[in-house]
């Protein structure tokens, strides 16, 4: 949630997608403030469009009135499927919600009991995302655009379990919303709100070890300096954590280093921060395009571990709505492109940066509105995986953690309350429940109540 001030212009670094308001709100409301006290934000509508080679694009509305029209131009049949579709997802999506997502994990019994075991079935997650969307609609597109945002969480349409058709489901029934200033205005609000209620902040500051003893913690150490406590929370991303932060493979019982190397990881991402001195007539906040083979594109980033050869692309540009991100008359563009993780190719010399830029810029000036993209462009910054990796310590330069498989989720996910040394805790998106920021915020509560039940047990 970090922010790039550069030139004038205000680009989000990472995430850009408010979904779940509630989510958010509830930070606040559970310590009785609001969070439209902490900032502004809007509902956006389009809230994605998607657009398909030289075809017209497809504009995601939460206004179901729109959807509907919109499906029935392909067909009724589709329409009536998209709203089974919805039905049927929505009804796991309370499942789970009620059985994992507000539910941490200590002991094999918290999982495996009768009432866990039956949710499980009745969410019959183990096909694909694409190949169960596939069921309901018959549309080429309209399968990929409600399967494709299993990516959002780094794991493959093709592969991942089918029960993250539900992302698709929360943007249209909970809407998209945007906070102005961007994301990063959410964790302005939360440092406010934090330093309101007496915490203290140490920036700038890396933490170098979590000190154990004979299976407690102790504390942290900040270079040479010890500094005791209760309790640790980390939120540094777990494998990471794991390995350079806890370096005495003892303490930490399974995570040793082979096994956080063979745990499989999720996808990162190119980024492009862009500023540039016009203002093109772009509609949608959010709009994605396609690669024109698509399969080909998951199957380069996921399998082959190559720099896909025809990339789909992400283009945000809150200047659409918000006039504090760029200079008069002037916008800021963020281009996401999906990559493989570190661990699948790591390849990225300036040379190839160069020649991939190249590639991305010819996409955007043919099959975009930023025709003369080049000649405009008067700031910018380039994140390669290695960033993510550098700056954020996340492992593999995986943007979403671990990758959320069937044997990563739920009970099989690094716990909230560590189990090899007493009062430790995880939270983020490499530990249960997973990525993005509102199920990062669910996990954070998670971890508080684990932390306070010890604390009451104490
Ligand atoms: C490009 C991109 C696009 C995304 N898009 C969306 C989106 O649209 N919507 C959405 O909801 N989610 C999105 N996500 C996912 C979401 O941003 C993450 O899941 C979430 O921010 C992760 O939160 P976290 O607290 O686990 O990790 P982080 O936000 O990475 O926080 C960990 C922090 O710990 C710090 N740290 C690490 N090691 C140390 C150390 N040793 N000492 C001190 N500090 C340390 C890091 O610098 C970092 O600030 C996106 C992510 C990326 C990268």
């Amino acid at each position: 949630m970090h922010q790039i001030k550069k030139d004038g212009f205000t680009f989000d670094v990472g995430p850009t997608i408010v979904m779940m308001l509630d989510v958010f709100k509830e930070l606040f409301a559970d310590v009785n403030r609001h969070l439209e006290d902490y900032l502004t934000y809007e509902r956006v509508e389009p809230m994605l469009e998607i657009f398909f080679n030289d075809e017209e694009s497809i504009p995601f509305s939460s206004d179901l009135v729109l959807m509907i029209k919109e499906m029935e131009q392909m067909s009724e049949e589709d329409a009536l499927g998209f709203i089974e579709f919805l039905a049927n997802i929505y009804k796991k999506y309370l499942i789970a919600k009620e059985a994992y997502l507000t539910r941490s994990f200590r002991k094999p019994t918290d999982f495996y009991n009768l009432k866990s075991l039956w949710k499980g079935l009745q969410l019959k997650t183990f096909n694909d995302a694409y190949s169960e969307l596939s069921k309901y609609v018959k549309d080429e597109r309209l399968r990929k655009s409600l399967a494709f945002q299993t990516v959002y969480i780094g794991v493959s349409p093709y592969q991942g379990p089918s029960l993250y058709t539900i992302i698709p489901m929360i943007e249209l029934f909970y809407g998209v919303h945007y906070f102005h200033g961007g994301m990063h205005a959410f964790a302005e609000a939360m440092e406010k709100l934090f330093l309101e209620l007496g915490g203290k902040i140490q920036y700038q500051t890396a933490v170098d070890e979590i000190v154990i003893e004979d299976k407690q913690t102790k504390g942290i150490r900040v270079a040479d300096r010890i500094i005791e406590s209760d309790y640790v929370v980390c939120n540094a991303d777990f494998p990471y954590a794991m390995k350079q932060l806890i370096p005495n493979e003892s303490k930490r019982g399974k995570y040793t280093d082979k096994k956080i190397d063979r745990m499989e990881y999720s996808c990162s991402c190119l980024l492009f921060y862009l500023g540039v001195d016009k203002t093109y007539d772009l509609k949608s906040m959010h709009a994605i395009y396609f690669a024109d083979d698509f399969q080909r594109n998951i199957n380069d980033i996921f399998e082959k571990g190559i720099l896909p050869a025809d990339p789909s692309i992400y283009l945000y540009t809150p200047s659409v709505v918000d006039e504090s991100m760029a200079p008069e008359g002037m916008q800021s563009i963020y281009v996401l492109v999906p990559v493989p993780e570190l661990s699948l190719y790591d390849d990225w010399d300036a040379n190839v940066i160069v020649e991939y830029r190249h590639k991305i810029m010819t996409i955007l000036q043919t099959k975009t509105p930023l025709e003369d993209l080049e000649s405009h462009i008067i700031s910018e910054t380039i994140y390669t995986p290695h960033d993510f990796e550098n700056r954020f310590n996340a492992y593999n330069g995986a943007t979403f953690g671990l990758k959320p498989t069937l044997l990563q989720s739920n009970y099989y996910r690094p716990h909230n309350k560590f189990k090899y040394a007493d009062s430790l805790y995880f939270c983020g998106s490499s530990t249960h429940p997973g990525a993005g920021v509102p199920i990062v915020l669910q996990s954070a509560k998670l971890t508080v109540e684990e932390l306070l039940r010890d604390d009451r047990d104490r």
